[in-house]
Formats: C-alpha cells, sequence, structure tokens
C-alpha cells in the first residue's frame, strides 16, 4: 500500500495537484517538479488565450489551442469555468517515479477531466482496494484539502 505523505515536507516543489472546476464536480490532476504557482500559471496562460469564445466558428479556430491540454479541453467543450484559486497540492513526492505512480492513483481517485490515466500505468489490480476503501481514501482527501501550496 502506497502512504501518502500529506503535507509533509512543505519545502519540496515536487508534487501531485488537482485543478478543480467551478461548473462541475471535475478535476484536473496532475504532477509538477515545479512550484504549484508556475505550474498554474503555465496553465492558466493557455486557458486565457480562448477564455470568451463561446461560438462554434470560433471554437473550430481556436481547435489548436483547446487541443492542447486537458484543461483547454475542458474549457472548450464544456464551457466551464476552472477554478484557479482553488488549486491545491494533494500529495508530495520528490522522486519522480513514485511521484508518477501517486498521480496514477489520484487520476483514479479523482472525478477528473484528464485525458490519460498520467504516465504510469496503474494496474487495475488496485481498481479493487482504491474503491472498497473508500472511507479510508475520503479522509485522505479530507486532509489534503488543508494543505495550503506555498506562493
Ligand atoms: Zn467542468
Amino acid at each position: 500500500m502506497f502512504r501518502l505523505h500529506v503535507g509533509s515536507d512543505e519545502e519540496t516543489p515536487e508534487a501531485v495537484y488537482k485543478i478543480p472546476c467551478k461548473n462541475c464536480e471535475r478535476a484536473y490532476v496532475g504532477e509538477t517538479g515545479k512550484p504549484l504557482g508556475a505550474t498554474v500559471k503555465e496553465c492558466r496562460v493557455e486557458v486565457d488565450s480562448i477564455t470568451g469564445i463561446f461560438t462554434r466558428a470560433e471554437k473550430t479556430r481556436a481547435a489548436s489551442i483547446c487541443n492542447k491540454s486537458a484543461i483547454t479541453d475542458h474549457v472548450c467543450n464544456e464551457n466551464h469555468v476552472i477554478d484557479w484559486e482553488n488549486a491545491k497540492v494533494i500529495d508530495r513526492e520528490s522522486d519522480k517515479a513514485s511521484r508518477l505512480i501517486r498521480e496514477a492513483i489520484w487520476i483514479r481517485k479523482t472525478d477528473n477531466m484528464n485525458r490519460d490515466e498520467g504516465s504510469y500505468q496503474l494496474s487495475h489490480v488496485w481498481d479493487r482496494l482504491l474503491h472498497t476503501d473508500d472511507r479510508h481514501w475520503k479522509s485522505v482527501l479530507m486532509k489534503a484539502s488543508d494543505v495550503k501550496p506555498k506562493r
């Protein structure tokens, strides 16, 4: 079982993070080796460039930007607004390989807008454990929501 070091080692920028949507329950889950603020800023620049585009024709023209990431995809296809202010670190791990495994676990545990299951191919053997142990995971997620990223 993977232990989640939620809230530990606040100094490491390497983390798994979650960016929620304002309009629905879905969130984007990703991992980064950079501070969360810088990562969010990069995602936001792409989304801001397509914000306010609502007609089909304009959307078609902006298609290349829309397809850039799972977040821009969600904004274009659903016309939803991303809740940047509530982007948060949900797990910390400085080791890249371990971080990718954690990212895959969090993607599977989150009602996500991701286009894939992450870089690590998490075996579906884990599904039963991840889904039957929901109470434990909910408490982990609740604790994770108390973690404030450093700015
Ligand atoms: Zn949404």
